[in-house]
């Protein structure tokens, strides 16, 4: 860089510190900072170009030296770019004026543990396999569902979206299509299996209806993906957000039909199906609030402190939660406390840098429901 640039550049890093509406652009600064204040061979020019543009954008050799700035700053500042990153979060969430959710922050963790503490204590570890679901017709579905959404909802607003969803065909039982018809909605949709998909602004859920609890669960569910994209109008946040609010209804859901006297063995699947299917494709956003829970109490996030809860956290299980993590998470037992913070600190790291907004969005939706009666 010439005098003219690096004026124009520590301009422009100036300016955006003012601003710094991104994470992207905010990690980008502190990135830029601590590698000149530790001599650090990054390719700043680079970086530069890239720090313009969004995180999507930007390939080539300017993604791949932005990629060995994180690689550094993850290697040499790990602790430290969660602390950034967390706090950057917060302020977001109060410049777009989410008091609120902050301040249901302490609720909700509450909340959230209570549910999967309950469905936790509802599993069964015996009598897993091959179980007969009871049939339920048409009519009692819709009367459970309805029932769920005003205790989920009691402004009735998610009531009114189910039955207008319902009137205008957006829900679309596969197995009770004609052969014509499934292959017209192949064509339209892309596929044809369980899910919620876009289509012209407009969402539809895509379900077979096996007429059994399972498909109350599949349709909660899908349901939860439908009212964020029919709000939003993108297929999805980010595929580690958007799976949280769903399971995150599913759980209550789970325990409300437990509370309502439905089969325990029924259950028990339920809940096991939802832990096997969870923790590769979400990420789980209590993870977070942690974080965020830390950092307005004035702490900081400390590798020690992240070590010693964890162990604390595994020493508290019960043997039976733990075989069934180690069931469904193979490698819990070769690796050390040490190593699994340091996946757990990296990969929240990495998610909040590539979906900076995400989060805010999609925890306002649970807060947004539950806390603002
Ligand atoms: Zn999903």
């Amino acid at each position: 860089m010439d005098e003219e640039e690096k004026n124009e550049f520590i301009d422009y890093l100036n300016d955006l510190d003012k601003k710094a509406d991104t994470l992207d652009a905010s990690v980008h600064l502190y990135a830029i900072e601590e590698a000149r204040l530790n001599n650090v061979d990054v390719p700043l020019d680079n970086i530069y170009n890239c720090v313009r543009k969004d995180y999507n954008e930007c390939t080539g050799k300017d993604a791949d030296d932005k990629a060995i700035l994180y690689k550094y700053l993850k290697e040499k500042e790990r602790y430290n770019l969660l602390n950034i990153l967390i706090a950057l979060i917060i302020k977001n969430m109060l410049e777009e004026g989410h008091y609120k959710d902050l301040f249901v922050l302490n609720n909700f963790e509450l909340f959230n543990y209570t549910i999967m503490l309950e469905s936790l204590n509802l599993l069964d570890t015996d009598n897993l396999e091959g179980i007969e679901f009871t049939k339920i017709t048409d009519e009692e579905i819709n009367v459970i569902i309805e029932e769920f959404l005003i205790k989920v909802d009691p402004t009735l607003e998610w009531l009114s979206i189910y039955r207008n969803a319902k009137a205008s065909g957006n829900i679309i039982e596969i197995d009770k299509l004609s052969n014509g018809d499934k292959e017209k909605y192949k064509k339209r949709f892309g596929k044809l299996e369980n899910c919620c998909v876009l289509d012209d602004e407009t969402p539809y859920i895509l379900l077979e209806n096996s007429n059994t609890l399972k498909y109350i669960r599949s349709f909660f569910h899908e349901f939860t993906h439908y009212i964020i994209m029919l709000n939003r109008k993108i297929a999805y946040p980010s595929p580690f957000f958007s799976e949280y609010p769903s399971i995150f209804y599913e759980r209550y859901l789970i325990k409300f039909l437990s509370d309502k006297g439905f089969n325990k063995e029924e259950i028990n699947y339920l809940i096991k199906y939802r832990d096997i299917h969870t923790s590769n494709n979400s990420f789980d956003i209590s993870i977070i609030l942690g974080y965020i829970k830390k950092i307005l109490s004035g702490k900081n996030i400390t590798e020690e402190d992240e070590i010693i809860n964890y162990t604390t956290h595994i020493n508290s299980l019960s043997v039976e939660t733990l075989e069934i993590l180690q069931q469904n998470l193979t490698n819990i037992d070769i690796m050390d406390a040490t190593t699994i913070m340091h996946h757990k600190c990296d990969n929240t790291c990495d998610i909040l840098i590539k979906y900076p907004y995400d989060f805010n969005d999609v925890y306002s939706y649970i807060t947004g429901k539950f806390f603002s009666r």
